[in-house]
């Protein structure tokens, strides 16, 4: 079968590999569509998390951990699926023509309803994640919410919002890439701001307003309820962190900052304002079953488009330039790889 294969930093090859032969607790994926992930981006330029990325072959490893199928084998112990389900899948190997799956019962495993197409599947475990993200933050109507990074999460987390129907005051989103800014007031961003260009804190401050203060302030205090930081910290990256600028412009008392980003190396934060402030700093990461489940009914209600944040899709040969792409983050949102 056709794979793509990851040797390390800027080199993977697609190739043809032996197709894998499932264990009785297994089931065998015959793969439609498979998302870039952001994490597989800091593999692929870092050799970042790779073991945790890849299903390991004798020499490289295949990645992929964001797509859909049809079930072509089941293994004896499997009761619950059958071949000829269409399913989304958690394990990694899926920009592959077959990826065999290990069942764990109610985790990794989801069958798709007719209505959701194979590459709208494909972005459901992002989309689960920004599910996950965005309800970490508690968000509620009429609070002020700023997202850092117009990322899949960053605007799956507006999709989602405006989904379950939760309104917001204003709903900022900040980047540093203004087609992927346009395509996040496109979704519902009340305002976008692009770091290069402008004084993010300046910017913020005129549309929330400050926070009166009972005591002298060293710095105007915005009135920001939730803050995701759907960035972490990106070393070719030169903005200012994220998460420091987070923290600088939650909310007094009651301002709470979601991490979702990964660090691609440690960072120095100064912390007088999380403390000053009391600013509630959570980190959150994956999702959970019930989350994943609701994640596809809003996809089967059609409560929102996902192949909005598709930008590209490539056939597996050409998976090299599928990565390129995902890199180039003015050009691409999400890059798909069909084998
Ligand atoms: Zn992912």
């Amino acid at each position: 079968m056709k794979a793509a294969v990851f040797y390390g930093p800027r080199d993977i090859r697609t190739e043809e590999v032996e197709k894998p032969k499932i264990q009785d607790n297994e089931i065998l994926i015959n793969v439609k569509a498979c998302g870039i992930c952001g994490s597989d981006l800091h593999m692929y330029k870092l050799n970042l998390y790779t073991p945790l990325l890849v299903r390991p072959l004798k020499k490289g490893g295949i990645p992929g951990h964001e797509y859909s199928g049809v079930i072509v084998e089941v293994g004896k112990n499997i009761k619950r699926y059958k071949v000829g389900d269409r399913v989304v899948a958690l394990a990694n190997g899926g920009m592959a023509e077959y990826v065999p799956v290990p069942i764990i019962y109610g985790y990794n495993v989801y069958k798709l309803p007719p209505s959701v197409s194979y590459e709208e599947a494909a972005t459901l475990e992002p989309l689960a994640n920004s599910y996950h993200a965005l309800m970490k933050g508690k968000p509620f109507n009429g609070a002020n919410i700023v997202i850092f990074g117009a990322g899949a999460i960053g605007l799956g987390i507006i999709q989602c919002l405006k989904a379950l129907d939760i309104e917001p005051n204003k709903l900022i989103m900040i980047d540093l890439s203004d087609s992927r800014l346009n395509l996040a007031k496109k979704l519902g961003a009340d305002e976008i701001i692009n770091a290069n260009s402008e004084n993010v804190f300046s910017r913020i401050i005129k549309i929330v307003g400050p926070m009166p203060t009972f005591r002298p302030s060293i710095i105007p205090m915005p009135k920001v309820d939730i803050i995701y930081d759907c960035v972490g910290y990106i070393k070719d990256q030169k903005a200012p962190l994220v998460l420091q600028q987070a923290i600088n412009m939650a909310r007094q008392f009651s301002g709470t900052v979601v991490v979702h980003g990964v660090f691609e190396e440690s960072v120095r934060l100064d912390l007088t304002f999380m403390v000053g402030k009391e600013v509630t700093v959570k980190g959150s990461f994956g999702f959970t079953p019930l989350e994943m489940r609701k994640s596809i009914k809003l996809l089967e209600n059609k409560k929102f488009d996902r192949s909005k944040i598709i930008s590209h899709e490539f056939p597996i040969e050409k998976a090299k330039d599928a990565f390129e792409t995902q890199c180039k983050t003015n050009e691409s949102v999400k890059v798909l790889i069909k084998a």
